[in-house]
């Protein structure tokens, strides 16, 4: 019986594994054109003034319209992106496309909206990461103090002594440094100090449930007077309640992102919500 169900399982493991790998080499392939083939686009989140529900900056969030694979969203292709060594290129882009966009905010409808980048870890060691930085800013006009590079808390942690020299690069340009997922990696804070952040996102995992769980509560609390103690600003991912945004209006949570504002938007569409559809 245990060998049958070995068989079985094996037998039944097997077609599986090769469909793994055989939907991991087309999408491979496939990535290897799509930058080209301009089948990346970005779609931006507003993140806005706790207090007063203005947005202030948007997160660009990668999509890849792909004609045989459909709408892929990042989770199914940044991990392959970062593999594959194609996260380079494709981070390249994504961040002269932000500064190209929040140009155009600027001087299309007259928007002070600043745009927030998503870093990786191959792309933010790759040796020319500070300079694609720098020439983004240049070849666009954008204010560096209009761009933030969001940043996990594992990248950080990762390789201190080149992580420390890179983010001192980027502060020097004068761009915005942000932790993203804040509280999700590991617990050693003492990187907030010596490192030049501006802004901790918590993440929407403690925003979930913070209404209902005072353990989430407390955290978000601590996070957040923790924050202002050290001269960071604080942002709140995943607010999708009104109820969500008095809590984090009373704790003094500077600002918020999430559903309850809006969700990611095609360009054209968040420049009508930064017209109309302020909350
Ligand atoms: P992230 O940077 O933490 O981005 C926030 C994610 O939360 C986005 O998912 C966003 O759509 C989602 N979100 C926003 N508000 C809410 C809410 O109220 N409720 C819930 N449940 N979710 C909300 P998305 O767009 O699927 O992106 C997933 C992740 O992919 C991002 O997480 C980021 O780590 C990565 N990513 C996205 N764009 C890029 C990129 O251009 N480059 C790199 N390297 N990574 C990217
Ligand atoms: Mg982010
Ligand atoms: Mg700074
Ligand atoms: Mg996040």
């Amino acid at each position: 019986e245990a060998k049958r169900n070995g068989k079985s399982a094996y037998a039944r493991f097997t077609p599986e594994m090769g469909e793994i790998s055989h939907e991991r080499l087309q999408m491979e392939s496939l990535m290897r054109k799509a930058l080209e083939l301009g089948e990346f686009e970005l779609y931006f989140q507003p993140i806005v003034d706790t207090a007063s529900g203005q947005a202030v900056t948007a997160e660009a969030l990668i999509r890849w319209n792909n004609p045989t694979l459909g709408l892929v969203m990042p989770d199914r292709f940044i991990p392959l992106a970062e593999e594959t060594g194609m996260i380079t290129s494709i981070g390249e882009w994504v961040i002269g496309e932000a500064c190209r966009a929040a140009s155009r905010w600027r001087e299309l409808g007259g928007f002070d909206v600043g745009v927030a980048v998503n870093v990786s870890p191959r792309q933010f060691r790759d040796p020319g990461f500070t300079n694609t930085v720098k020439r983004a800013l240049e070849i666009t006009g954008l204010n560096a103090s209009l761009l933030e590079l969001e940043i996990t808390e594992r990248l950080i942690l990762d390789n201190t002594i080149e992580t420390a020299e890179i983010l001192r690069q980027l502060d020097h340009y004068g761009v915005r440094l942000s932790v993203d997922d804040f509280g999700t990696g590991y617990s050693a804070l003492s990187y907030l100090k010596s490192y030049p952040f501006d802004t901790l996102k918590i993440d929407k995992s403690f925003i979930q449930d913070v209404l209902t769980e005072t353990d989430d509560s407390s955290l978000v609390r601590a996070i957040i007077n923790m924050a202002h103690s050290l001269g960071l600003n604080v942002v709140a991912e995943g607010v999708e309640e009104e109820a969500q945004t008095y809590f984090l209006q009373t704790e003094q949570c500077d600002f918020s992102q999430g559903y309850y504002y809006s969700r990611p938007l095609p360009e054209s569409a968040f420049m009508d919500w930064l017209r109309t559809g302020k909350r």
